[in-house]
Protein backbone atom coordinates (compact mmCIF):
# COMPACT_ATOMS: atom_id res chain seq x y z
CA UNK A 1 0.00 0.00 0.00
CA UNK A 2 1.49 3.54 -0.90
CA UNK A 3 1.86 6.14 1.72
CA UNK A 4 -0.43 8.98 1.85
CA UNK A 5 0.95 12.36 0.82
CA UNK A 6 1.71 14.16 3.75
CA UNK A 7 1.45 18.58 3.91
CA UNK A 8 2.78 20.11 7.40
CA UNK A 9 3.24 23.77 7.45
CA UNK A 10 6.21 24.60 9.42
CA UNK A 11 10.08 22.98 9.47
CA UNK A 12 10.40 20.00 11.09
CA UNK A 13 12.63 20.65 14.28
CA UNK A 14 15.90 19.64 13.17
CA UNK A 15 15.51 19.67 9.58
CA UNK A 16 18.00 22.66 8.69
CA UNK A 17 21.13 20.27 9.82
CA UNK A 18 19.73 16.99 9.32
CA UNK A 19 22.02 14.49 7.01
CA UNK A 20 20.65 13.19 4.06
CA UNK A 21 21.16 9.57 4.90
CA UNK A 22 19.47 10.18 8.62
CA UNK A 23 15.81 12.81 7.07
CA UNK A 24 13.53 9.24 7.39
CA UNK A 25 14.01 10.39 11.41
CA UNK A 26 12.51 13.73 10.71
CA UNK A 27 10.21 12.85 7.30
CA UNK A 28 9.63 9.20 6.69
CA UNK A 29 7.28 9.90 3.65
CA UNK A 30 6.49 11.95 0.78
CA UNK A 31 5.66 15.50 2.16
CA UNK A 32 5.15 18.83 1.21
CA UNK A 33 6.29 21.47 3.37
CA UNK A 34 4.01 24.77 2.75
CA UNK A 35 6.26 27.70 4.39
CA UNK A 36 4.44 31.03 4.51
CA UNK A 37 6.46 33.96 3.34
CA UNK A 38 5.52 37.88 3.09
CA UNK A 39 4.74 37.43 -0.81
CA UNK A 40 1.84 34.90 -0.50
CA UNK A 41 2.40 33.70 -4.34
CA UNK A 42 4.09 30.64 -3.76
CA UNK A 43 6.94 28.79 -5.78
CA UNK A 44 7.59 24.72 -5.93
CA UNK A 45 10.58 23.18 -5.20
CA UNK A 46 11.11 19.50 -5.29
CA UNK A 47 14.21 17.57 -3.74
CA UNK A 48 15.00 14.13 -3.80
CA UNK A 49 12.91 12.46 -5.90
CA UNK A 50 15.81 10.46 -6.60
CA UNK A 51 17.07 9.67 -2.93
CA UNK A 52 20.44 9.72 -3.81
CA UNK A 53 20.59 12.75 -5.19
CA UNK A 54 20.80 14.89 -1.91
CA UNK A 55 22.24 18.29 -3.37
CA UNK A 56 19.15 20.02 -2.54
CA UNK A 57 18.70 18.81 0.58
CA UNK A 58 21.24 20.80 1.53
CA UNK A 59 20.67 23.79 -0.71
CA UNK A 60 17.50 24.16 1.24
CA UNK A 61 18.91 23.68 4.40
CA UNK A 62 21.41 26.91 3.20
CA UNK A 63 18.86 28.73 2.20
CA UNK A 64 16.39 28.37 4.89
CA UNK A 65 18.90 28.57 7.62
CA UNK A 66 19.27 32.66 6.42
CA UNK A 67 15.42 32.89 7.19
CA UNK A 68 15.45 31.22 10.32
CA UNK A 69 15.12 34.36 12.42
CA UNK A 70 13.05 36.43 9.78
CA UNK A 71 9.91 35.97 7.79
CA UNK A 72 10.39 34.02 3.98
CA UNK A 73 11.03 36.98 1.25
CA UNK A 74 7.95 34.62 -0.64
CA UNK A 75 5.74 31.57 0.04
CA UNK A 76 7.81 28.08 -0.92
CA UNK A 77 6.07 24.73 -1.06
CA UNK A 78 8.65 22.27 -0.54
CA UNK A 79 8.01 19.17 -1.94
CA UNK A 80 9.97 15.88 0.06
CA UNK A 81 9.54 13.39 -2.59
CA UNK A 82 11.22 9.87 -1.54
CA UNK A 83 12.93 10.69 1.71
CA UNK A 84 13.41 6.49 2.17
CA UNK A 85 15.54 6.43 -0.72
CA UNK A 86 17.22 9.31 0.34
CA UNK A 87 17.86 7.15 3.63
CA UNK A 88 19.27 4.09 1.84
CA UNK A 89 21.26 6.75 -0.50
CA UNK A 90 19.54 5.20 -3.25
CA UNK A 91 17.73 6.18 -6.56
CA UNK A 92 14.80 4.47 -5.37
CA UNK A 93 13.91 1.38 -3.49
CA UNK A 94 13.75 -1.90 -5.33
CA UNK A 95 10.07 -2.14 -4.81
CA UNK A 96 9.37 1.28 -6.40
CA UNK A 97 9.41 2.84 -9.29
CA UNK A 98 11.81 5.89 -10.30
CA UNK A 99 10.01 8.37 -9.05
CA UNK A 100 10.84 11.36 -11.22
CA UNK A 101 9.18 8.63 -14.42
CA UNK A 102 5.49 8.87 -12.84
CA UNK A 103 4.27 12.24 -13.35
CA UNK A 104 2.45 11.28 -16.82
CA UNK A 105 -0.32 9.24 -15.31
CA UNK A 106 -1.15 5.04 -14.78
CA UNK A 107 0.70 4.24 -12.42
CA UNK A 108 -0.44 3.02 -8.80
CA UNK A 109 0.95 6.28 -7.22
CA UNK A 110 -1.89 7.89 -9.14
CA UNK A 111 -3.93 8.85 -6.23
CA UNK A 112 -1.56 8.13 -3.38
CA UNK A 113 1.06 10.78 -4.81
CA UNK A 114 0.50 12.39 -8.07
CA UNK A 115 -2.93 13.62 -8.18
CA UNK A 116 -2.27 15.31 -4.70
CA UNK A 117 0.98 16.83 -5.39
CA UNK A 118 -0.27 18.10 -9.12
CA UNK A 119 -3.54 19.65 -7.12
CA UNK A 120 -2.26 21.39 -4.43
CA UNK A 121 0.29 22.54 -6.63
CA UNK A 122 -2.58 24.36 -8.63
CA UNK A 123 -4.84 24.86 -6.04
CA UNK A 124 -1.94 27.25 -4.20
CA UNK A 125 -1.65 28.91 -8.18
CA UNK A 126 2.32 28.50 -7.41
CA UNK A 127 4.38 30.82 -9.75
CA UNK A 128 7.18 28.86 -10.57
CA UNK A 129 8.64 25.65 -10.26
CA UNK A 130 12.32 24.16 -9.47
CA UNK A 131 13.40 20.32 -9.00
CA UNK A 132 16.11 19.77 -8.21
CA UNK A 133 18.74 17.12 -9.11
CA UNK A 134 22.13 16.00 -9.40
CA UNK A 135 23.83 14.03 -12.10
CA UNK A 136 25.50 10.37 -12.17
CA UNK A 137 27.99 11.28 -14.37
CA UNK A 138 30.44 14.07 -15.06
CA UNK A 139 28.45 17.32 -16.61
CA UNK A 140 28.71 20.82 -16.31
CA UNK A 141 25.86 22.20 -13.94
CA UNK A 142 23.33 22.88 -16.46
CA UNK A 143 19.23 23.72 -16.41
CA UNK A 144 16.70 22.12 -18.25
CA UNK A 145 13.64 23.19 -19.77
CA UNK A 146 10.49 21.30 -21.31
CA UNK A 147 8.45 24.24 -22.95
CA UNK A 148 9.91 26.94 -25.25
CA UNK A 149 8.74 29.44 -23.36
CA UNK A 150 10.14 32.86 -22.19
CA UNK A 151 9.35 32.56 -18.88
CA UNK A 152 11.23 29.08 -18.38
CA UNK A 153 14.05 30.42 -19.96
CA UNK A 154 14.25 32.84 -17.15
CA UNK A 155 13.87 30.75 -14.53
CA UNK A 156 16.06 28.58 -15.87
CA UNK A 157 19.07 31.30 -16.44
CA UNK A 158 18.95 31.90 -12.90
CA UNK A 159 20.84 28.63 -12.39
CA UNK A 160 23.10 28.30 -15.11
CA UNK A 161 23.29 29.67 -18.76
CA UNK A 162 24.02 25.89 -20.50
CA UNK A 163 20.11 24.64 -20.65
CA UNK A 164 19.02 21.51 -21.72
CA UNK A 165 15.49 21.43 -23.64
CA UNK A 166 13.99 18.13 -23.98
CA UNK A 167 10.23 16.30 -24.10
CA UNK A 168 11.35 12.77 -23.41
CA UNK A 169 11.21 11.23 -20.97
CA UNK A 170 7.68 12.54 -20.75
CA UNK A 171 6.88 10.93 -17.58
CA UNK A 172 8.97 13.34 -15.20
CA UNK A 173 7.90 16.10 -12.77
CA UNK A 174 8.87 18.72 -14.72
CA UNK A 175 6.77 18.12 -17.53
CA UNK A 176 3.75 17.98 -15.61
CA UNK A 177 4.60 21.32 -13.20
CA UNK A 178 5.21 23.25 -16.90
CA UNK A 179 1.49 22.69 -17.86
CA UNK A 180 0.85 24.96 -14.23
CA UNK A 181 3.65 27.51 -14.13
CA UNK A 182 7.33 27.80 -15.37
CA UNK A 183 9.27 25.36 -14.50
CA UNK A 184 12.78 24.32 -14.85
CA UNK A 185 14.99 21.25 -13.64
CA UNK A 186 18.15 21.90 -12.15
CA UNK A 187 21.03 19.46 -12.38
CA UNK A 188 23.87 20.52 -9.49
CA UNK A 189 26.60 17.76 -11.42
CA UNK A 190 27.98 15.15 -8.45
CA UNK A 191 26.14 15.04 -5.92
CA UNK A 192 27.05 17.37 -3.02
CA UNK A 193 29.75 18.87 -5.11
CA UNK A 194 30.42 22.88 -4.09
CA UNK A 195 29.26 24.28 -7.27
CA UNK A 196 26.15 23.07 -7.96
CA UNK A 197 25.23 24.21 -4.13
CA UNK A 198 26.34 27.37 -4.28
CA UNK A 199 24.26 27.93 -7.97
CA UNK A 200 21.46 26.29 -6.43
CA UNK A 201 21.32 28.65 -3.98
CA UNK A 202 21.58 31.65 -6.05
CA UNK A 203 18.75 30.41 -8.11
CA UNK A 204 16.54 29.78 -4.92
CA UNK A 205 17.59 33.15 -3.88
CA UNK A 206 16.67 35.12 -7.36
CA UNK A 207 13.34 33.53 -6.79
CA UNK A 208 12.65 34.48 -3.41
CA UNK A 209 13.19 37.82 -4.65
CA UNK A 210 9.93 40.28 -3.85
CA UNK A 211 10.69 42.08 -6.71
CA UNK A 212 11.67 39.61 -9.22
CA UNK A 213 14.77 40.80 -10.98
CA UNK A 214 15.16 37.55 -12.42
CA UNK A 215 11.96 38.30 -15.04
CA UNK A 216 12.80 41.61 -16.05
CA UNK A 217 15.12 41.23 -19.13
CA UNK A 218 13.41 40.55 -22.42
CA UNK A 219 14.64 37.39 -24.04
CA UNK A 220 13.12 36.71 -27.91
CA UNK A 221 15.80 33.95 -28.76
CA UNK A 222 18.15 31.62 -26.92
CA UNK A 223 20.81 28.65 -27.63
CA UNK A 224 19.57 25.72 -25.99
CA UNK A 225 21.34 21.95 -26.33
CA UNK A 226 17.94 20.01 -27.91
CA UNK A 227 18.37 16.15 -26.84
CA UNK A 228 16.78 14.06 -29.51
CA UNK A 229 17.98 10.49 -28.65
CA UNK A 230 18.79 8.33 -26.01
CA UNK A 231 21.44 5.67 -25.65
CA UNK A 232 20.21 2.40 -24.47
CA UNK A 233 22.62 -0.70 -23.48
CA UNK A 234 21.67 -4.07 -23.27
CA UNK A 235 21.11 -5.45 -19.74
CA UNK A 236 23.01 -8.70 -20.14
CA UNK A 237 26.08 -6.47 -21.44
CA UNK A 238 29.26 -6.13 -19.16
CA UNK A 239 30.43 -2.77 -18.99
CA UNK A 240 33.69 -1.45 -18.09
CA UNK A 241 35.40 1.99 -18.30
CA UNK A 242 39.15 1.44 -18.64
CA UNK A 243 41.80 -0.81 -20.81
CA UNK A 244 41.42 -4.37 -20.02
CA UNK A 245 41.74 -7.48 -22.17
CA UNK A 246 38.51 -7.55 -24.00
CA UNK A 247 37.80 -10.79 -23.90
CA UNK A 248 33.83 -11.93 -22.93
CA UNK A 249 30.96 -11.62 -26.16
CA UNK A 250 28.85 -9.53 -24.35
CA UNK A 251 31.52 -6.80 -23.07
CA UNK A 252 31.52 -3.25 -24.09
CA UNK A 253 34.22 -1.43 -22.93
CA UNK A 254 33.84 2.10 -23.03
CA UNK A 255 37.24 4.40 -22.63
CA UNK A 256 38.04 5.48 -19.03
CA UNK A 257 37.09 8.95 -19.29
CA UNK A 258 33.91 8.32 -21.02
CA UNK A 259 31.88 10.97 -19.13
CA UNK A 260 34.27 13.41 -19.49
CA UNK A 261 32.63 13.87 -22.82
CA UNK A 262 29.97 14.94 -22.18
CA UNK A 263 28.59 18.27 -23.32
CA UNK A 264 31.33 18.24 -25.46
CA UNK A 265 31.25 18.21 -29.57
CA UNK A 266 32.33 14.92 -30.61
CA UNK A 267 34.17 14.79 -33.92
CA UNK A 268 33.93 12.08 -36.34
CA UNK A 269 36.05 9.62 -35.98
CA UNK A 270 36.24 10.53 -31.96
CA UNK A 271 36.96 6.67 -30.44
CA UNK A 272 34.89 5.59 -27.83
CA UNK A 273 35.61 2.16 -26.73
CA UNK A 274 35.22 -1.49 -27.71
CA UNK A 275 32.39 -3.48 -28.54
CA UNK A 276 31.71 -6.73 -29.88
CA UNK A 277 28.00 -6.57 -30.97
CA UNK A 278 26.69 -3.71 -31.96
CA UNK A 279 22.57 -5.42 -30.92
CA UNK A 280 24.40 -4.09 -27.15
CA UNK A 281 23.89 -0.34 -27.74
CA UNK A 282 20.82 1.38 -29.46
CA UNK A 283 20.14 5.03 -30.02
CA UNK A 284 16.77 5.20 -30.01
CA UNK A 285 14.80 8.93 -31.28
CA UNK A 286 11.72 10.59 -30.45
CA UNK A 287 9.62 8.40 -32.78
CA UNK A 288 11.00 5.01 -31.53
CA UNK A 289 13.59 4.27 -34.14
CA UNK A 290 16.99 2.58 -33.57
CA UNK A 291 19.31 5.73 -35.38
CA UNK A 292 22.77 3.88 -33.92
CA UNK A 293 24.24 3.22 -37.46
CA UNK A 294 23.59 7.33 -38.29
CA UNK A 295 26.37 8.46 -35.18
CA UNK A 296 28.26 5.15 -34.37
CA UNK A 297 30.49 3.50 -36.68
CA UNK A 298 31.87 0.02 -35.41
CA UNK A 299 35.26 -1.33 -37.36
CA UNK A 300 37.06 -4.05 -36.27
CA UNK A 301 35.59 -3.40 -32.99
CA UNK A 302 36.45 -0.60 -32.37
CA UNK A 303 33.34 2.09 -31.49
CA UNK A 304 34.03 5.14 -33.35
CA UNK A 305 31.66 8.29 -34.37
CA UNK A 306 30.27 8.47 -37.38
CA UNK A 307 28.45 12.05 -37.74
CA UNK A 308 29.68 14.76 -34.99
CA UNK A 309 27.19 15.17 -31.79
CA UNK A 310 26.98 16.40 -28.34
CA UNK A 311 26.49 13.70 -25.64
CA UNK A 312 25.31 14.30 -22.13
CA UNK A 313 24.45 12.86 -19.03
CA UNK A 314 26.43 10.11 -20.18
CA UNK A 315 27.39 8.37 -16.72
CA UNK A 316 29.57 5.36 -15.74
CA UNK A 317 27.36 3.98 -13.22
CA UNK A 318 26.83 0.42 -14.86
CA UNK A 319 23.54 0.20 -12.56
CA UNK A 320 21.62 3.65 -13.83
CA UNK A 321 22.92 3.26 -17.23
CA UNK A 322 21.12 -0.42 -17.50
CA UNK A 323 18.13 0.61 -15.63
CA UNK A 324 17.27 3.77 -17.27
CA UNK A 325 19.99 4.45 -19.59
CA UNK A 326 23.48 5.64 -21.19
CA UNK A 327 23.24 8.99 -21.27
CA UNK A 328 21.72 11.11 -24.47
CA UNK A 329 22.91 13.13 -27.61
CA UNK A 330 21.71 16.49 -28.41
CA UNK A 331 22.34 19.01 -30.74
CA UNK A 332 22.82 22.89 -30.14
CA UNK A 333 19.56 24.73 -31.26
CA UNK A 334 18.65 28.37 -31.21
CA UNK A 335 15.42 28.81 -30.16
CA UNK A 336 12.62 31.20 -30.40
CA UNK A 337 10.70 31.39 -27.27
CA UNK A 338 6.86 32.26 -26.59
ZN1 LIG B 1 17.63 12.92 -10.76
Amino acid sequence: MNEELKIIHHIPEGFLDIKPREITKLISSPTLLHLKGEKDKPFFISILLHGNEYSGLIILQEILKKYCDKALPRSLIIFVANPKACEKGVRHLKDQPDFNRIWKGGSSYEDTLIKPVLEYAKNQNIQGAIDIHNNTGRNPIYACINEKKEECVKLAQTFSKSIVYFTQPDSVLSIALSRICPATVIECGLPGQTQGIISGINCIESILDKEEKWKKDKIKTFPVYHTFATLYIDPNTVISFHQQPFLKENHLCFISQFDELNFQQLKAGTFLGKINDTTQLKLIDRNGSNIFNQFFSVTENNLTVKNSFIPGMLTKNTQIAKSDCLGYIMEKELINLT
